[in-house]
């Protein structure tokens, strides 16, 4: 409201042809409209949450003139505009001088609001410097803090560890374990389809409608969250875990797949990549991104012979080389680690022939081995040991 008021008085005068209206200007007006009916509820807000909103106002105006004489590195930024209601999505940010308080009973205390219990997904490291409260579309309410924080380097490791992405399994990494997605969020997922689904068969514009977006913008944030869950929980783990880690640039994973799959995962591939980069550069590790043209699934890491691109239901094979039944998924895992210069051996990605259920090798089916259960036992162990979160980095 106040941001909208700041706004439309600057296009007015700019359109008049008068000056740019000063800071100073604008704060006054603000004062003698807490006088006027429509504008007499802004007494009851913190002033500093107002002064707040034309601090964002002139941010917006300073970044969209530095855009025009081409200051701004980045994207160009348009012409401020009003922010709507119908944005679904609101945001007030209080810094260290509007006196909000983190109370030793876990309440925040936020100023002319008062005291609200706050359901802590983190302990603070330190006394945050501001708190944003946002209401998202789906009307749950956020609190989230700035602190100040400088994270050491872990102590040094051995491991490390070479990781495919891809749609069967989250990841495949170069020691053998194959990571699905949890069930809460494979949970998650499926409820939001099915609300999906309901709000494709509502008449438009209906009351019933706009209940049914509500659950579905309610079961998206659920499997946002739910996802960036689990790939804080999986980052952590292996960051943790390994002095090295190696991934395949993300470019190369399209070329193989399907344009749909592509881009339901893409997102979620590189949120997870960008999680893995600044937790290695967080806790000193080393962070590898393989290049686009390695043919990470046509070469056998036992011999490194390269024997050309298989059908993806190939899922396991042997070399023609040196006869070597392999895991397609795993000896991909191997050969990134390897294109990275990490030394690791190939002995994970080896399948025991007696193992290899011939018939199964096909399209749509999974083998399922002795050795597979044994991996999937080691992931849960592997989420039991890393659902704690540790990492440290402001918001
Ligand atoms: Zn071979």
């Amino acid at each position: 409201m106040v941001f909208n008021d700041a706004l439309a008085a600057r296009e007015a005068a700019y359109q008049a042809g008068e000056p740019y209206l000063t800071d100073g200007e604008l704060s006054a007006r603000l004062t003698a409209s807490k006088a006027t009916a429509g504008r007499v509820w802004l007494n009851d807000v913190s002033a500093v949450v107002l002064q707040q909103a034309l601090a964002d106002l002139n941010t917006a105006y300073r970044n969209f003139f530095a855009s025009l004489q081409g200051k701004r590195n980045g994207p160009k930024t348009g012409k401020p505009t009003l922010r709507s209601r119908k944005d679904h999505r609101q945001s007030i940010r209080f810094t260290a001088n509007a006196r909000f308080k983190v109370l030793p009973s876990g309440k925040l205390r936020l100023p002319k609001i008062g005291n609200v219990q706050v359901r802590w997904s983190r302990l603070l490291p330190s006394e945050p410097s501001s708190v944003t409260v946002i209401r998202d579309s789906a009307g749950r309410y956020f609190a989230s803090f700035v602190v100040e924080t400088s994270p050491g380097a872990l102590p040094e490791t051995g491991p490390v560890i070479g990781i495919d992405l891809g749609l069967r399994h989250f990841a495949v990494l170069s020691d053998g374990r194959k990571i699905t997605a949890p069930r809460f969020l494979r949970r998650a997922e499926k409820l939001l389809k099915r609300r999906q689904r309901e709000l494709w068969r509502k008449q438009n514009g209906s009351a019933n409608r706009d209940k049914t977006r509500r659950k579905v913008a309610r079961a998206h944030a659920r499997v946002a969250d739910a996802r960036r869950d689990f790939h804080h929980q999986l980052s952590t783990a292996l960051i943790r875990d390994n002095q090295a880690v190696a991934v395949e640039d993300l470019a190369v994973q399209g070329l193989g797949r399907t344009r749909l799959a592509k881009s339901v995962h893409d997102a979620g591939w590189s949120a997870f990549v960008a999680m893995l980069e600044y937790k290695a550069r967080l806790y000193g590790r080393e962070f590898h991104r393989i290049g686009r043209f390695e043919p990470t699934s046509q070469t056998c890491s036992a011999c490194r012979l390269k024997d050309g691109p298989k059908p993806l239901h190939v899922r396991i094979w042997r070399c023609g080389s040196c006869g070597t039944w392999l895991d397609r998924d795993v000896n991909a895992a191997v050969n990134v680690a390897r294109a990275a210069g990490l030394a690791v051996t190939a002995c994970r990605a080896q399948v025991r022939p007696d193992l290899v259920p011939a018939q199964r090798v096909e399209a749509g089916t999974h083998p399922k081995s002795h050795r597979q259960s044994a991996r999937q036992a080691g992931i849960s162990a592997l989420f039991r040991g890393g659902v704690e979160v540790n990492e440290r980095a402001s918001p």
